[in-house]
């Protein structure tokens, strides 16, 4: 199967509404920006006179983004979202203390807090919650660092549309540990090998997963 890039006008909507986005996020800042809808989103660019509203072609960008079948970029995930407007309900969320980041009440809570008590305090979250706002900043700033090759963007990153992070699943890492965490080297660590090792605890994107994702050892899935 051959990469798929943007078209040159599609990179065009790409760097106007990744720009919006990130000025949205920087509005409402970095915790925050990991819950709200994207009416929420619109809103907050639609009364910033430093962001401004989002343009009918720019929103048609993102929808054609978000209701895009996204097999022809090698991604096989399945939904979990329906709709670009799916918002998530605050009340379900639980704020991580020094991390900016939420996670889901019940499983995922505990899940993560059981972790911490049995890997040690140097394991720590590192992404929870993900609203569609938010994965579609991360999903196009992929797109853009893969400069418009979108099937590259696909194994690298979910689309806004097949997140876990949107319905359960979180990401760990090693504390101090930066963005080594999202790479193989946090395989090497001892948080890893303890993590590994507790019955409750499985990854999502192993190696050669189905879904056409590269391999992901910090990313834990819940149910
Ligand atoms: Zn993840």
């Amino acid at each position: 199967m051959q990469d798929i890039f943007t078209t040159q006008e599609e990179y065009g909507y790409l760097l106007l509404t990744r720009s919006k986005l990130a000025k949205v996020q920087r509005t409402v800042g970095y915790g925050k920006f990991n819950l709200i809808s994207f009416d929420e989103t619109l809103t907050i660019a639609k009364n910033s006179p430093k962001i401004g509203e989002f343009t009918n072609g720019e929103i048609a960008f993102l929808e054609k983004i978000f209701y895009d079948n996204p097999n022809k970029y090698g991604f096989y995930g399945i939904k979990t979202a329906e709709k670009l407007t799916d918002s998530i309900n605050k009340s379900d969320t639980i704020k991580i203390n020094g991390t900016g980041h939420y996670l889901f009440r019940g499983k995922s809570y505990e899940n993560y807090n059981r972790i911490l008590k049995d890997v040690g305090r140097d394991i720590v979250l590192t992404s929870g919650i993900r609203s569609i706002p938010k994965q579609m900043s991360l999903y196009l700033d992929k797109i853009y660092t893969s400069k418009g090759n979108i099937s590259e963007a696909s194994r690298v990153i979910a689309p806004p549309t097949y997140t876990h992070h949107a319905i359960s699943d979180f990401d760990v890492g090693k504390k101090g540990f930066g963005n080594k965490n999202f790479s193989t080297y946090f395989t090497t660590t001892e948080e890893f090998k303890n993590l590994i090792k507790l019955n409750y605890v499985s990854i999502r994107y192993t190696e050669n997963n189905k879904d056409g994702v590269i391999y992901e050892p910090w990313h834990i899935q819940v149910v």
